[in-house]
Order: structure tokens, then sequence, then C-alpha cells
């Protein structure tokens, strides 16, 4: 795969299988399904250790969950495979709980498997579907979908586009998480520093170079490199960002960039009502 084609728009069609998808998932828990997907895999023979790939999947599952929220979840690891990568999907009827942060049951998993060869198709591929499957009218339909086929052809259609710089979709927890891990790392005796040190690489490992060498700048120079909106202001620099902006933050899961500070802004966490 070239970076034209990673750069460029594309299809989900061009990553995912008739094969590869299941109508209604028989799993009634995250790590039942995860484990369905995978055996769907094996069975084709392109992954060889399925123990290990799931331990790894709900590692990363257990530090961030990987729901988009309106009942979607992208399960993923970066393992050595034969390919460039492995996707799977799996619809499930009763919905499963994820630990979604808007609570909601998932009942579209699809989960990727990509090799550490290709450091920025996941980047991209997540970003693309991510911003593609906020269309409710398009959740619907393949919530809907009547059987295999029918979901397959959905899946289909959706069209990786991806986002420009302004925002990076999707990743205001994972950055934080990141965050919250890299400030523990300070103070953790060494027995700690191992277990935050691997989950930071886990974290690290599927974000954008540009992003993390912008962190890391923004953490060294201030402590910190998230900051929240909270009534229209940035809480790094206490300047007001634009009402758009301040607009589109609000309940995404979305960064943007301070345009005064240039800390990565995210959405403050809810209140309690
Ligand atoms: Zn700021």
């Amino acid at each position: 795969m070239d970076r034209k084609d990673i750069l460029g728009i594309s299809y989900f069609s061009d990553y995912i299988k008739p094969g590869h998808i299941i109508h209604d998932l028989k799993a009634k828990d995250k790590v039942h399904a995860i484990e369905e997907l995978l055996d769907v895999l094996a069975k084709q023979k392109q992954i060889k250790n399925k123990k290990l790939l799931l331990t790894r999947l709900i590692d990363r599952e257990n530090l961030v969950s990987t729901a988009l929220g309106d009942g979607i979840a992208v399960p993923h690891a970066r393992v050595d495979i034969d390919g460039d990568l492995s996707i799977v999907a799996g619809r499930s009827e009763k919905g499963l709980d994820f630990e979604a942060p808007d609570k909601k049951k998932v009942h579209l998993i699809i989960l990727i498997i990509w090799n550490p060869s290709l450091p920025g198709l996941f980047n991209h591929l997540f970003a693309g579907l991510a911003q593609f499957l906020r269309k409710p009218e398009f959740r619907q339909r393949i919530f809907d979908a009547k059987d295999k086929n029918e979901l397959y052809s959905v899946l289909s259609e959706i069209e990786l586009r991806f986002p420009q710089d302004d925002k990076i979709i999707s990743r205001a927890g994972l950055l934080r998480k990141l965050q919250e891990i890299e400030s523990k790392k300070q103070k953790a005796h060494k027995a700690q520093l191992k277990t935050l040190q691997a989950q930071a690489a886990i974290i690290r490992e599927e974000l954008d170079q540009a992003v993390l060498v912008r962190f890391d700048r923004l953490m060294e120079r201030y402590g910190f490199a998230v900051a929240e909106v909270q009534d229209g202001a940035c809480q790094g620099c206490n300047i007001n960002v634009s009402t758009l902006m301040s607009s589109a933050i609000e309940d995404s899961n979305d960064i943007y960039i301070c345009e005064n500070c240039g800390k990565y802004l995210v959405a403050a966490k809810k209140k309690k009502k």
C-alpha cells in the first residue's frame, strides 16, 4: 500500500472482505465478542496466536474503551501479522457493554489488527471510520441490516475521508489518559514504573508521530499538554476559544488545538446532573 492510498480517499470495502462479517454475534459480553471475531480470522489462518491477540486487545480496551459512542466500538491491536491489516466486523442485536463514554450498548464492533510496519495506516483508517460512522441514518442502516450480505454492502459504502489537521477525531479520551500516565510516571516507584511505561507505549503506538512530538514538548514545558474547555475558555491559558470551536468540542471526543497557547483542547468532563 503506498502513501497515496493511505492519505487519500478510499472505501472501507478496500479493507474488509465479505467473509469477515458476523451478522449477529452470539457473545453476550465484550471479551467473548472479541474472541468470536478473532475466531473468524483464526479459521481463515489470518492470525496465528489468538490468545496473545485477545490479551492485547483486552489490555488496550481496559486502558481506554474503544467505544466511539452511539453503539459502535473499534477494538484494535498492533501485532505482527502476515498482511498489512485484518479487519472483522460483527453486529450484536442485543447490544454489548463496552463501557462506552455515552453508556450506550454497542451494536457494531469493528475489530482491527494492523501491522507495526505501517504506523500511519491505522490512525487514518480509524479517523476515517469514526468520522463516517457519526451519521445517524447510516448507523441505523447498519443496525437494521437483515443479513450478512446486507451488512457487508452497507459497510462497503463507508467512505474513508481522512480529516485535515484542524482536529483529531475521537482521540480526546486517549490523549487525556496518556497525560495521566505520564504525570504518574514522574512520581512512580520502580515496580509501578514498568506498568506505566507499558501502558504509555500502547497508547503511543496508535497516535500520529506529529501529535506525540507536540504532546511531549508541551508536557516538558508546562507539565501538562491537554486542557479542557470550560465555559468557553481554554483552561490552559484562560483565554476564550471561538464560539464555533467551543460548541464543536462540547460533548465530543475530538481534540482541537488552542489558538492562543497551543495546548490540546478537549471537552470538559461532564458534571453530574
Ligand atoms: Zn489555551
